[in-house]
């Protein structure tokens, strides 16, 4: 089955050697990575209302034949278990390849799954039940959340010492407590 048709860089009007961004068909300017549990999946509108100039959900543009040709949308959300940075990071630098956005926002939210284990536990029962070492799989240390403060802080760390992270880049870190809807700053690195 041929799908080429549906890629940009088969399109007559697509320049790939002369990409100027996406920006004009989609304003992107913040990524928000966030857990994927449902109870906290308006971590995305509660970030977009805090910063006040964000666009969430926003909706789609058409062209006149209704093909979807762009979005409103400013604020992207990537959810992961946990909402942990390193799972970002490819995120990160494809989106400031097709977009150059500005701004990274981490936020960890309450009685969040992440925080119910720690990582032996996990690396223990594969090794118990699937029969399988995964203790070098992944970073341990980005595996659970042991304390909120610190996993927070520790993304935005990461993020900043990470090279596919501009430098420019904003970084914000939040905790969300999810039967409020408080959304708490922990920390942020701007660059001036
Ligand atoms: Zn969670």
């Amino acid at each position: 089955m041929d799908l080429s048709e549906y890629e940009f860089r088969s399109q007559p009007w697509f320049d790939q050697e002369n990409f100027q961004g996406f920006n004009e068909a989609i304003p992107m300017k913040t990524m928000v990575v966030h857990c994927f549990d449902p109870r906290a999946a308006d971590i995305p509108d509660a970030v977009a209302k805090h910063f006040g100039d964000e666009v969430f959900p926003g909706e789609n543009v058409l062209d006149e034949n209704g093909n979807r040709v762009g979005h409103t949308r400013t604020l992207f959300s990537l959810a992961n278990a946990g909402g942990r940075a390193v799972d970002a990071l490819q995120a990160v630098a494809t989106m400031d390849y097709l977009f150059r956005f500005t701004t990274v926002v981490v936020v960890h939210h309450s009685f969040c799954g992440a925080t119910a284990f720690r990582p032996d536990q996990l690396i223990n029962r594969y090794r118990d039940e699937h029969n399988v070492d995964i203790s070098d799989a992944f970073r341990r240390d980005a595996l659970t959340i042991p304390h909120f403060d610190e996993s927070i802080k520790y993304d935005l760390a990461l993020l900043r010492s990470h090279p596919a992270v501009p430098r420019s880049t904003k970084l914000f870190g939040f905790f969300y407590e999810m039967n409020t809807g408080e959304l708490i700053e922990i920390a942020r690195d701007v660059p001036a």
